[in-house]
């Protein structure tokens, strides 16, 4: 979930995922977003994907989706969420001015699809299975412009706990992955995205900024067996720079 263009995470995972010789299921919001995958798949082999459209702020069309790929496949084995949207306003004002909405919405698009999608999947999981969602440091940290999306992430983050405490028994792990800063559509929404992107090339212990291949292959870790007994954890793949104590 959450391709919208080449540069996305969740394009890179799917990459990665397909070399793994993964079947994979794409699910869209926007027209744009289909015409966009349909391009960057015209070389993949047509029988290893589907497409479905999919709009995680509505139940009914997140029901319709998890039901047609459901109903079609029977058994699903990992999902990956790489979903997140705030309003440019609440990431540009102040914090304290974040409003009812814009607040509800950061979480309803961010943090709630991962635990209604959980919910939808859960049942297709029946050989067990692996959940991922991608995160970031504004979560942990104040970090200038993150604002209303931090809280959304520290939500996020909170969910894949109680997420993978409670559908843990059905061998279902859920787990976020914590990305370093990486030039995407949503970053472009964060105001102070290029200062950060210089900030961790001078700091992190890496002394660079990760690339979305290095996301892409520790989602692949965690959505196949090598990871089976990792659930409810936060893993950061940021060159290091979390540890800091800047
Ligand atoms: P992106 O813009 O390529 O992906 C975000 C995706 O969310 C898009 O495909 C968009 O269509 C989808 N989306 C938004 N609202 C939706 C809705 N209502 N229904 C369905 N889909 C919806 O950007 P990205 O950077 O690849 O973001 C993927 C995830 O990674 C997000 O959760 C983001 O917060 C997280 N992340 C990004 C960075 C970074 O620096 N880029 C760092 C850490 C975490």
């Amino acid at each position: 979930m959450g391709v919208a263009n080449d540069r996305s995470i969740a394009w890179h995972v799917s990459k990665a995922l397909l070399e793994a010789e993964a079947h994979i299921i794409f699910t869209y919001r926007k027209e744009r977003s289909l015409a966009k995958l349909t391009k960057l798949l015209q070389d993949v082999d047509q029988s290893k994907y589907e497409i479905v459209q999919c709009d995680v702020n509505n139940d009914e069309s997140m029901t319709e989706a998890f039901t047609t790929i459901g109903e079609k496949h029977k058994v699903i084995h990992g999902l990956v969420h790489s979903v997140a949207f705030a309003h440019a306003e609440d990431l540009k004002n102040r914090f304290v001015e974040t409003s009812r909405d814009g607040y509800a919405f950061a979480q309803d698009t961010s943090a709630y699809s991962l635990i209604k999608a959980t919910n939808l999947v859960r049942p297709y999981m029946t050989e067990g299975g692996s959940i991922i969602t991608m995160s970031y440091l504004g979560a942990e940290r104040v970090l200038d412009g993150y604002n209303v999306m931090g809280v959304a992430k520290a939500a996020l983050e909170a969910s894949v706990r109680y997420l993978a405490a409670d559908i843990g028994p059905s061998n279902i792990r859920v787990n976020a992955i914590s990305a370093g800063a990486i030039k995407t559509l949503a970053a472009k929404g964060v105001p102070s995205f290029n200062t950060i992107l210089n900030k961790i090339e001078e700091s992190a212990p890496l002394r660079r900024n990760v690339t979305p291949q290095e996301v892409a292959n520790t989602s692949v870790f965690l959505l196949s067996a090598l990871s089976s007994g990792i659930t409810g954890e936060l893993i950061h793949v940021d060159g290091g720079y979390n540890i800091l104590g800047i």
